[in-house]
């Protein structure tokens, strides 16, 4: 899987949602979705980065996307219900779903750890991911053969010391990411978690101000996996945990 050949119409006909789209992995993951012929949803909160990933995509001759800017610190249950209801309504389905936003928050000593903070990063890479896939499990179950990609890491399996709510929600998406798959076991809906390893973008970069970020893999390098797990070749791949590197 981590050499899948990637094609023009690997994904053809799919339609994929893509979260955090516009920046680092989930960037590079819908402009090589739309180029192996997916019509990729672009979802973010900046619709500066949104609509140059839709211009890419649109200058390469691929399937035109379409834009959804919503901040997911804020985004309620009628926001991802009216998101199911257009996707419905416009595509008639939903194929995949790419939950890759992440927000790092603060690291910092335990004792410092900041409420807030703690409470942004809780909603953002756990309680967003929970409400946006219940509410698109009507599109998810009009899809032949749905694919849910949840993003994990390192510290999601093993905690570190300072990386405090990012490591407590990646281990809960590994947690949701299991629940799912046994729930969903032997349906059309397949749910896997990919942890992308060190991984050359700005979250890597604020993580780790001083190291050499040319000697990481690029976004690029992981894409024959993210492309995989959203392919009818992996229709039978359910509830496991995948690292990218
Ligand atoms: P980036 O910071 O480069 O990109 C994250 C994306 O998520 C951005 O497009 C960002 O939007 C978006 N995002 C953040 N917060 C919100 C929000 N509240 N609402 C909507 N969108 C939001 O991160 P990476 O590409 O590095 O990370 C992608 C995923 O991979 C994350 O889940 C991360 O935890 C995980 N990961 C990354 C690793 C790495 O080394 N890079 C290692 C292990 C896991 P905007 O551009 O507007 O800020």
């Amino acid at each position: 899987m981590h050499n899948y050949p990637i094609t023009d119409s690997t994904l053809a006909g799919k339609i994929i949602l893509v979260t955090g789209a516009g920046d680092g992995i989930g960037r590079e993951a819908a402009l090589t979705y739309a180029g192996a012929g997916a019509t990729v949803i672009l979802l973010g909160r900046t619709v500066s980065k949104l609509e140059a990933v839709y211009d890419e995509i649109i200058a390469a001759g691929n399937p035109e996307p379409a834009i959804v800017p919503l901040d997911l610190k804020g985004a309620t249950k009628t926001h991802y219900q009216g998101l199911n209801a257009t996707i419905v309504d416009q595509f008639g389905k939903l194929d995949g779903l790419l939950h890759n936003a992440g927000l790092l928050g603060v690291l910092s000593p335990f004792e410092h750890i900041d409420h807030d903070s703690w409470n942004d990063v809780i909603q953002v890479n756990v309680t967003a991911q929970f409400m946006m896939t219940q509410a698109l499990l009507p599109a998810l179950k009009k899809s032949a053969s749905a694919s849910i990609v949840f993003t994990s890491s390192g510290v999601g399996r093993k905690g570190r010391a300072f990386w405090g709510p990012y490591a407590v929600s990646k281990f809960a998406t590994e947690g949701l990411a299991q629940v799912m798959a046994d729930e969903y076991e032997g349906s059309s809906i397949r749910v896997n978690v990919i942890n992308p390893g060190a991984t050359r973008t700005s979250m890597r970069g604020r993580a780790y101000p001083g190291e050499d970020a040319q000697k990481l893999k690029t976004p690029a390098d992981h894409m024959p996996l993210y492309v995989y797990l959203m392919s009818d070749d992996s229709r039978a791949v359910n509830g496991e945990s995948v690292d990218a590197q």
